[in-house]
């Protein structure tokens, strides 16, 4: 696993949410597995489909990726855990992914949240 972001796939781009997007998904895509069953690769939705972000052929479960700058303890604003524990216990709802990573990109940090724990064995 490489732990940190190829930042030459952002030369074209000058937003930083628009390359903290493109970092992270494609980390995701290259580093990561469906911890459900264990597929290698995920596979990306179209973009701005609002219910997740990747998907697996295999298992047909779904992610949805958070990532943020900064620790972990920050990634979730005040106020909306409970409005995301609630979509991630409710029925056909995506598992988070939840990825930090330092100011330069050098050093990523990957999480799973699971919408149902029984997936972790
Ligand atoms: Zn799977």
């Amino acid at each position: 696993m490489n732990l940190a972001f190829d930042t030459n796939l952002a030369h074209h781009y000058t937003s930083n949410s628009q390359i903290a997007k493109l970092l992270s998904e494609n980390w995701v895509l290259n580093n990561s597995y469906c911890p459900s069953c264990g597929e290698i690769p995920l596979n990306e939705f179209e973009n701005n489909r609002p219910v997740a972000d990747f998907y697996c052929n295999k298992c047909s479960e779904e992610y949805e990726l958070k990532s943020k700058k900064g620790k972990l303890s920050n990634i979730i604003p005040d106020g909306a855990f409970s409005t995301m524990i609630e979509r991630i216990n409710a029925e056909n709802n995506p598992n988070f992914f939840f990825l930090t990573y330092t100011k330069t990109g050098q050093s990523v940090t990957f999480s799973l949240f699971p919408n149902n724990f029984s997936h972790l064995k």
